[in-house]
């Protein structure tokens, strides 16, 4: 098992890369907007502000993640369905073996356990319940999140509830949220006589100006400074951007929460990644190795090209030949920015994080490198929270591939991994 783990998340591409969504102060030199005063007539609750030629790219991808956290949630509740009613964590006495389980339902947990976190213990183990818990709780929140896709695609309000959720804004560019300069076109060091970088706990920070999202006054809106460690790469071959902001390349989208005086969230997907995501979309349709060729629906059988596809697709010495291609889809980047989002997600408390991989505190690996994403799965050293707990369960990279990987692997893991076998693939 834990070769086979090794094996696929060696083949994990990095692409999929945020920057720390843990900056959520704001300056207090917010000033405010007169502007935008007629913006709150026409307020909605997801602003989709990618309007650029890529646009319909984000339009696709969104409709295909709802599709595929509706298939997330279908399987989790397959896996939840294995282990008796009563909160106990122990398996069903019918469930307990592999060959007393469908494909979809050994599916389902064989790859939780893979990606996410080990769930099972053995008969009586005491970690049972802690296994379970997790899987109600990835449960719980992949529910949440494929309902207010839904509601956004039928063009429905999104569910706020008790929790007052936030609007979310998407864009295809940070450079339509942010500018080097306020209303007045000063710069943040003539507005607040600071000068930039600011050193904040041993971090280089800067302050851009965010002009969409700000708390609304009467029928004013505020410029609010926020402090930013890197920024977009928008293809230019600029090193950085906003006033001397770092450009990273490795991002290839980013999400902040609201955070006072900001009453909205920002999600950024990265111009030289929406790029890359149009070539993956264009070159995996007219190859016909797309997760829409693949997937499989429960309970169903794959047709036989899905079976000679699936042949194809066992780990190999190329991109074409293994899972690692299942991250460099638009869709992913967008399932794992959401889990960040309160909007999307509920609460604070179940919005996921990007856990790191660590040696003596410092990071040795980015979070989504393939062998650091198989150490927190396992839960090893360098990657446990402060009380030493694994962290699976909490991650957002984890949380988007297990969508990826039961969305396709109904049928790539047929052949000859642990899932049981479609009997059509037997013969
Ligand atoms: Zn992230």
């Amino acid at each position: 098992m834990a070769q086979l783990l090794l094996r696929l998340l060696l083949l994990f591409a990095v692409l999929a890369h945020c920057i720390p969504t843990r900056l959520e102060f704001v300056d207090e030199y917010t000033t405010f907007n007169g502007s935008l005063a007629s913006r709150s007539l026409v307020k909605r609750d997801v602003y989709n502000d990618c309007d650029g030629p890529h646009a319909n790219l984000l339009k696709k991808s969104i409709e295909d993640s709802n599709n595929i956290m509706a298939n997330m949630v279908a399987h989790l509740d397959l896996a939840i369905g294995l282990y008796q009613d009563d909160g106990s964590g122990e398996l069903r006495d019918d469930k307990r073996r592999r060959d007393q389980r469908t494909f979809d339902e050994n599916n389902a947990i064989l790859s939780y356990n893979m990606f996410i976190a080990k769930s099972y213990f053995g008969p009586g183990h005491a970690s049972n319940r802690d296994g379970y818990n997790k899987l109600l709780g990835t449960r719980s929140l992949a529910n949440f999140l494929s309902g207010q896709l839904k509601r956004y695609i039928n063009g429905s309000p999104l569910f706020s509830g008790p929790d007052n959720l936030p609007l979310i804004r998407l864009h295809c560019s940070d450079a339509d949220a942010y500018s080097e300069t306020d209303q007045e076109g000063r710069t943040y060091t003539q507005a607040s006589g600071r000068i930039q970088p600011v050193k904040v706990n041993g971090n280089d920070i800067y302050y851009v100006n965010q002009n969409v999202g700000g708390a609304t006054f009467g029928t004013e809106e505020s410029y609010v400074w926020v402090p930013r460690l890197k920024v977009c790469d928008v293809g230019d071959g600029a090193t950085t951007r906003l006033g001397g902001v770092p450009v990273d390349p490795g991002i290839s989208a980013y999400t902040y929460t609201d955070s006072a005086p900001l009453k909205e969230e920002i999600m950024v997907f990265c111009p030289a990644s929406l790029g890359k995501w149009a070539a993956t979309e264009s070159e995996r349709s007219a190859s016909k190795v797309h997760y829409r060729d693949l997937h499989v629906e429960m309970g169903a059988q794959p047709t036989d090209a899905q079976i000679e596809l699936a042949k194809s697709l066992k780990p190999g010495e190329n991109d074409a030949e293994n899972i690692s291609w299942l991250s460099s889809f638009m869709a992913q980047t967008v399932i794992h920015e959401s889990t960040h989002s309160r909007a999307l997600s509920g609460s604070r408390d179940v919005t996921l994080k990007d856990v790191y991989c660590k040696e003596n505190g410092v990071t040795t690996q980015t979070h989504t490198d393939p062998g650091c994403l198989q150490r927190i799965a396992k839960g090893d050293p360098g990657t446990l929270d402060e009380n030493g707990k694994a962290q699976g369960h909490l991650d957002a990279q984890l949380f988007s591939m297990y969508a990826m990987a039961v969305y396709v692997n109904t049928i790539t893991w047929a052949s000859g991994h642990r899932a049981k076998p479609r009997a059509v693939i037997m013969k």
